[in-house]
Order: C-alpha cells, then sequence, then structure tokens
C-alpha cells in the first residue's frame, strides 16, 4: 500500500493508502465530498540525524580514500601504566 496525497480546495491536504498504481488524478474529499487534486509529493523516507548521516558518509568515503595522517593522534601517545606486579615476573 502506498499513500497518496490529496488536497481539498475547501478542507486542505489529506491522503489515502492505495495500491500502487491504483491512485486516479481526482478524488473525492472524505469530510466534504468535492473532488481533490492529487497531490505531488516526496516519498516517506526517515530522515536521519544530520551527525549519523555525516558520519556514515565519511565511513563510505574512507572505504575507498582512507584519511592520510602525518602524526600519531594524541590518545594513542599516553603509555600504558605499568602493573608493578609485572616486575616479579620472570625475564625470558
Ligand atoms: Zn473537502
Amino acid at each position: 500500500m502506498v499513500r497518496y496525497e490529496y488536497r481539498c480546495p475547501a478542507c486542505g491536504p489529506w491522503s489515502v493508502a492505495l495500491p500502487m498504481g491504483a491512485a486516479e488524478a481526482h478524488r473525492s474529499c472524505p469530510t466534504c465530498g468535492d473532488p481533490s487534486p492529487r497531490r505531488w509529493s516526496a516519498p516517506l523516507l526517515n530522515r536521519m540525524d544530520p551527525a549519523v548521516a555525516r558520519e556514515r558518509l565519511r565511513e563510505e568515503a574512507s572505504r575507498d580514500v582512507p584519511e592520510v595522517v602525518t602524526s600519531v593522534p594524541q590518545a594513542a601517545r599516553r603509555r600504558a601504566r605499568r602493573d608493578p606486579r609485572q616486575a616479579r615476573l620472570p625475564r625470558p
């Protein structure tokens, strides 16, 4: 089922779910019965959060053209704290 939109000149926009391709150019308004012309609209696609969309685009781009870094990122420079118990372990 596809949701088609119509616009009644007196009552305003309304929509109806019909099988694909079954929409007519004009349909009777469910409120007043006047013929309403079909209104073209965008398909019902979910809008994504802009931050998520930006990261997905960046992820896709990194598949073919990965970002080039010239230095080690700051977080990777930190050394892990040594555990004092490791000092007592036998050395090879
Ligand atoms: Zn109407």
